[in-house]
């Protein structure tokens, strides 16, 4: 055991919902079109002297901008600042020779401003931890002459005590696409045990199987969403059934939704990281959210909006990512973000890169070797190669077909826990 300081982040849910929704609302809608107005600059100052501006530039040249009075200014700096360092990303791949990297786009769609995450620092909130409110200040622009903070009440999972914590440096508000929620950022000291081996699993996240694992030793694991998707569909029929003259039902329907989605996204990231202790695994690769476009033109997309009924948005896997970092960060795994960049198209077993649109029935065949490969699973050993070098053992494992067969886990309802499909009570 060793002491060591991390960031954790604590949800919450906000109580007077309906108190501060719009209020949230308008800071959302504010940053999205500070977010707008950095971007437009981006474009003019990269088109006349091929540079992107850092985020004290950007501040410097926005800081008198109407716009940036919308929120309080710190909120604002964090805008400009997500904005750069989106651009810098983008002109680092581009460097790299990614063609196909775009830069960040504007936010906006048709008419409407999304509701992008506001973000607090120090100045920015004041927490109270006794009654379990928090203050969030606005922007001068958008004070009234009442108030000139959004005054939530807050619910933490009932395992967080936030009055034990010395450290809350940010606090966000997130939109989930049903409701606001909140964020505490914080430094906390924790005991971190020693991993138990040095071998490495890679972890390619999707929208049919939520996770599917291939490990160094060879052996492949799926997690399918079939329980999360039952789950989901049961409760929207019964929120659309619900009319408006009972809103406080689906409210209610809507808030029990998002925390049996939060409560299976905890269950399967504390099973795998168990499963990776139990396989001695020492390091994590999960593929980076950013690999989406590609996944598209392989027909395994990852936008949940615009697939099948599942309405869960892709905040989903970034959760789970984060979920799964501070679970395993605790049994001394480290977890490492990947470029998903081909690693749908290309044989793990030999290598070879195909066209796209070669996945039949979530199978990857390479007509190269002949392997066969369930199609996420060829993926998450990409993911996995990318580094740490094949082992000795895994063509041994492949011609049994482990990668056309891997062992699939399902969330069994009577217990809550995952378990072999074959053992699946419910
Ligand atoms: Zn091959």
């Amino acid at each position: 055991m060793a002491k060591q300081v991390v960031t954790r982040t604590y949800t919450a849910s906000i109580r007077n919902q309906s108190q501060v929704r719009d209020d949230l609302d308008a800071l959302g809608f504010a940053a999205s079109k500070l977010w707008n107005v950095g971007r437009w600059v981006c474009d003019r100052v990269w088109s006349e002297i091929r540079h992107t501006p850092d985020h004290t530039e950007l501040t410097a040249y926005l800081k008198s901008h109407e716009r940036y009075d919308d929120l309080h200014s710190q909120s604002s700096q964090r805008v400009l600042q997500e904005l750069a360092e989106a651009f810098k990303s983008w002109y680092g791949k581009r460097q790299n020779g990614d063609e196909r990297a775009n830069p960040p786009t504007y936010r906006k769609h048709d008419d409407k401003h999304p509701r992008s995450t506001v973000t607090f620092k120090a100045a920015g909130f004041k927490l109270d931890t006794k009654y379990n409110r928090v203050r969030l200040s606005k922007g001068s622009n958008l004070k009234e002459y009442w108030s000139d903070f959004i005054l939530c009440e807050f619910q933490t999972r009932p395992d967080v005590n936030l009055s034990t914590i010395e450290n809350v440096q940010q606090v966000r508000a997130v939109w989930t696409g049903d409701e606001w929620e909140l964020h505490f950022v914080c430094k906390v000291e924790v005991d971190v045990s020693e991993p138990s081996g040095e071998k490495t699993v890679g972890v390619d996240l999707g929208i049919s199987n939520f996770a599917a694992l291939a490990y160094e030793d060879g052996h492949a694991e799926l997690y399918p969403l079939n329980r999360l998707k039952q789950d989901d569909y049961y409760f929207s029929k019964q929120i659309a059934r619900c009319d408006g003259s009972n809103s406080d039902q689906a409210t209610r329907l809507v808030q029990k939704r998002s925390a049996r989605r939060t409560h299976y996204l905890h269950t399967l990231s504390k099973h795998i990281v168990q499963r990776c202790v139990e396989g001695g695994v020492e390091k994590i690769m999960v593929g980076d959210l950013s690999g989406i476009r590609e996944d598209e033109e392989t027909g395994r997309s990852k936008n949940w909006g615009r697939h099948g009924n599942l309405d869960l948005h892709s905040w989903a896997f970034d959760r789970f990512t984060k979920m799964l970092t501070y679970k395993a960060e605790m049994k001394g795994i480290t977890v490492e973000e990947v470029s998903e960049r081909n690693t749908s198209k290309s044989c793990s077993c030999c290598g070879r890169k195909r066209d796209a649109n070669r996945v039949e029935r979530g199978l990857y065949v390479c007509d190269s070797c002949g392997t066969t490969a369930n199609a996420d699973v060829n993926g998450a050993e990409n993911i996995r190669q990318k580094v740490s070098p094949n082992s000795p053992n895994l063509s041994v494992n492949r011609s049994n077909g482990w990668l056309a067969q891997p062992s699939t886990f399902l969330f069994d309802k009577e217990t809550g826990v995952f378990v072999p499909r074959e053992q699946v009570t419910s």
